[in-house]
């Protein structure tokens, strides 16, 4: 997926313009949130849990050599070949060298947002090699050739009736006639289709969400059980996961697990979660004769040590996308790359560097709520902001933008001034939001296009606040 970071600001005014994904958008509000709030009432330790979890992460990272080594060594002991990827193009080199050597035509792939970071499948494309997607939502995006909007639900943007034409013309030329439309009809069709591609595959590509240095083992969940059909059922498994994910055991892991099924999808845990230690043994019954993981950096090692380091804990849960307004308006291709909302308004500037990406950290509201739900406590509206004053400091902001900084920060740092604009400034925009004229103020068009702007009282906060108190007391 090549990343189009800089393009925020129109793709974001294009997003809001369409109602077919402000519906999908409407549609999938809620569902999630209200889920894992029911989760989490259920579970009162959840409090200490989270802070177990953040302590993990942050003694994993603080520690990252010693235990990706340890996770390398045991893996081998296992019989997992490891790979070191630096960037994309290794990791793409390394995958596709592998189909290659085991003659592979069919490869299959379970979600990997890893493999949507390097576009693996453009790679193994172009290697003249056949993808297919295994998992539901990004089945339907690599049938509709679009990317994943969300990190836990790629097709979270599409509604049944674009999902239903989509199978129609694909699976026009499988021998299926007729259209599917309900849901369960559809999932029934997809299970059909794809049995063939696990059948047929001669590789299986997968992620991980955590690596676990204690046994080399690596960890997946999933809701479908395609990530297991994906490993087990062609002869070579291919584990593409980044650097990060390594825990030092499998206590560590599930102490983790039971925050992120929570925080993702509401549930105490997922449907499949699947521990890979090694190939097929001898006296397996099934499972791949060969097994490997590639371990890929792509800038994450530039982070470590840094003031950013944090945003390495990230278990991608989707958390912080679900609570998030910004996300919840716009939708994930609007920041235009694997990453959106606030962990990837944060994470896409570090990976991607802050020239190509210096709109996203803007794409904040800093309500805060994104920190309060993350299960690993990253401070996301710090890092946000922090981003924010890098750009101003190297100048990437548009000039407009800076002049208009300046002046705000000159006021505010003068507090006799501030209070005489903000006095003169509540009563003209109490008469243009009453008179309707506010959206004829240059500047402010796109902004309202999607915001309610409700009249202020007519005073500063200030002189309300002084009101009230002369009030109290006299
Ligand atoms: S930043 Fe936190 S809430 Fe957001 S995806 Fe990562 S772990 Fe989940």
């Amino acid at each position: 997926m090549k990343p189009v970071v800089h393009d925020f600001p129109h793709r974001a005014a294009t997003a809001l313009a369409d109602e077919q994904l402000q519906g999908a958008l409407r549609q999938a509000r809620g569902g999630f949130v209200d889920k894992r709030r029911k989760a989490l009432e259920a579970l009162p330790e959840y409090p200490q849990i989270r802070a177990a979890a953040a302590d993990i992460r942050a003694h994993s990272l603080a520690h990252l050599d010693f235990y990706l080594e340890r996770f390398a060594e045991r893996a081998e002991a296992c019989g997992t070949r490891v790979h070191w990827a630096r960037d994309g193009a290794e990791a793409r080199q390394i995958i596709t060298d592998i189909c290659r050597e085991a003659d592979a035509r069919k490869v299959i792939k379970g979600k990997t947002m890893v493999g949507e970071e390097i576009d693996i499948n453009g790679a193994l494309e172009e290697a003249n090699l056949e993808v297919l997607e295994t998992d539901l939502g990004e089945y339907i995006i690599q049938l509709a050739k679009e990317t994943p909007s969300h990190i836990i639900a790629p097709a979270v943007h599409k509604n049944r009736a674009q999902i239903s034409s989509l199978f129609a013309r694909a699976h026009e030329k499988l021998g299926y006639k007729e259209a599917v439309t309900g849901i369960a009809e559809i999932v029934g069709r997809a299970r059909e289709v794809l049995r063939q591609g696990f059948l047929q595959a001669d590789v299986g590509i997968t992620g991980a969400n955590f690596l676990v240095a204690e046994t080399g083992s690596m960890v997946l969940v999933t809701n479908e059980g395609n990530g297991d059909l994906t490993s087990s059922l062609p002869d070579t498994h291919i584990v593409l996961t980044s650097i990060e994910k390594v825990v030092p055991t499998l206590d560590d892991a599930t102490t983790l697990l039971r925050v992120l099924a929570r925080s993702a999808t509401g549930q105490p845990i997922t449907s499949y979660t699947s521990f890979y230690t090694g190939p097929r043994r001898a006296d397996d019954a099934d499972g791949p004769s060969e097994m490997h993981v590639v371990l890929l950096d792509n800038g994450r090692s530039r982070m470590l040590g840094g003031d950013y380091a944090e945003m390495l804990r990230c278990i991608r849960c989707g958390a912080c996308l679900n609570h998030c307004p910004v996300y919840g308006s716009l939708g994930g291709h609007a920041y235009g790359w694997v990453y959106p909302g606030p962990m990837g308004a944060v994470l896409s500037p570090l990976l991607l560097g802050l020239p190509e990406a210096a709109h996203l950290p803007n794409a904040c509201t800093l309500n805060g709520h994104c920190a309060e739900v993350c299960p690993v406590g990253i401070p996301l509206p710090d890092m946000s902001r922090k981003l924010r004053q890098e750009e101003q400091a190297e100048g990437l902001g548009s000039r407009r933008d800076r002049a208009l900084l300046k002046v705000w920060s000159y006021v505010a740092r003068h507090p006799r001034l501030y209070h005489g604009l903000a006095g003169c400034a509540a009563p003209l925009l109490r008469w243009l939001c009453r008179s309707g004229m506010i959206h004829f103020v240059p500047g402010l068009g796109t902004l309202l296009a999607a915001r309610a702007c409700p009249a202020p009282e007519g005073h500063s906060f200030h002189r309300l606040w002084q009101k009230k108190s002369a009030e109290r007391t006299s």
